[in-house]
């Protein structure tokens, strides 16, 4: 059968690299070599015992069959409150249902996209943005950041055609985790009241990361009068440790254009998916209705985290600022390219880099030019500062340190 077999569509799919991460880290469990696993991002503690209780509650009650494409009522119900916690009106009618964040914002694309519609997005960027994107025949059109790892209004406005459906804001940043305060999230918004025609698809999942000392907004509460043009996504999947739950979940504006993207995406959900995992979707209402207050210790607990990682890596020659939210810090490693490892590989760019980190210091990162940021690498630290962030920075320090020509 050989090439022809495969479909020419996803020929030239990237491979997730956060995903990828995965593979190396079970390769050094398998072989019990000691490492340090900063690549993907994942919150490291288990699921709250009331969250564990209301999935073994599901099943016992056989709460396991076929629900609607976006979920039973009650799930949709709960959506709404947690969406409403925030300041935003979305009925349970009105909210979108996929498999992760990831279900949500592929089956969005495939509910609006046509061939060659934009979608704008800021760099860095998450890595599976543009593979969902260009897979459904359309266009992702990136914006630069400043040294803040935050674009400008000026920078958005340049970006924009006749062709750009979708504006795409991921905050607080996943990879860079800069959280836009709500003057900057205004300022980028005053662009859209020029260009009435552009979309704003928000991917706000780390709210809960946020170390600022102003509470997380998001982008439809900062900007009032664009809510019936912005679709906000959002889940608890990093909040309350339940990744592997899959449930990601987006409200859309109560408008024909919103109701109709809802009603697409529960047809697509539908036929290709069925319906959001029923364990999952009692677990996540008794994560929206449950206690909350575990949230501010976890936030001091990364705060923590991340001062510790960002001194060690400053130490370890590997220069970064302080990020102010999500669980990310991507240092700068230009210097190091060109450098020559002590086996005589001379490191050509950020790939070469991370690959001589996870060989040598056995330190996992994701390189920053699978998020559009070249010459960086994304670490992630939900891990445990002292027996992980603090000898792991060290393990990468030793590592600089053995580099030629550097
Ligand atoms: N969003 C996390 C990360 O970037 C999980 C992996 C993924 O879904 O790509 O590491």
């Amino acid at each position: 059968m050989g090439n022809s077999f495969l479909s020419k569509h996803v020929s030239g799919m990237p491979a997730s690299a956060t995903m990828a991460t995965a593979a190396i880290a079970a390769e050094y469990v398998k072989n019990q070599v000691v490492h340090y696993n900063w690549g993907l991002g994942e919150p490291d503690g288990g699921m709250q015992p009331h969250l564990r209780e209301a999935g073994q509650r599901a099943f016992a009650e056989g709460k396991t069959k076929y629900t609607p494409p976006n979920g039973i009522l009650p799930f949709r119900e709960a959506i709404s409150e947690f969406f409403s916690g925030f300041g935003l009106a979305y009925k349970p009618g009105a909210i979108i249902v996929g498999n992760g964040s990831k279900g949500v914002l592929f089956n969005i694309f495939l509910a609006t996209l046509n061939p060659g519609d934009e979608v704008i997005v800021p760099n860095p960027r998450w890595v599976s943005y543009e593979p969902m994107i260009i897979y459904v025949g359309g266009k992702m059109v990136t914006v630069e950041p400043g040294q803040d790892f935050k674009i400008t209004p000026a920078a958005l406005e340049a970006a924009i055609t006749d062709k750009t459906k979708w504006f795409l804001f991921n905050n607080p940043s996943n990879p860079s985790g800069a959280v836009y305060t709500l003057e900057e999230q205004k300022a980028l918004g005053e662009v859209f009241r020029q260009h009435p025609d552009v979309m704003i698809l928000t991917d706000e999942m780390y709210w809960s990361f946020n170390y600022t000392d102003q509470p997380f907004v998001p982008f439809a509460v900062a900007n009032p009068d664009l809510y019936d043009r912005v679709v906000t996504t959002n889940g608890l999947a990093k909040s309350h440790a339940m990744t592997g739950l899959r449930i990601g979940f987006a409200g859309a504006p109560n408008t024909p254009d919103g109701q109709g993207l809802v009603d697409t995406a529960n047809k697509i959900q539908g036929n290709i998916a069925g319906n959001p995992n029923t364990v999952s979707q009692w677990v996540t209402i008794a994560a929206i209705r449950g206690d909350q207050s575990f949230l501010n210790a976890q936030r001091e607990l990364f705060i923590d985290r991340r001062d510790a990682m960002v001194k060690g890596l400053n130490a370890a020659g590997l220069p970064c600022g302080t990020p102010d939210g999500a669980f990310y810090v991507m240092p700068n490693v230009a210097h190091l390219i060109g450098g020559r490892t002590p086996s005589g590989v001379t490191l050509v760019d950020d790939v070469a880099v991370t690959q001589f980190f996870a060989k040598e210091a056995k330190v996992i990162g994701v390189p920053g030019s699978a998020f559009g940021l070249p010459e960086t690498i994304r670490f992630a630290y939900p891990v445990d500062r002292d027996t992980n962030i603090i000898p792991g920075a060290w393990a990468l320090g030793e590592a600089v340190r053995k580099l030629e020509n550097v």
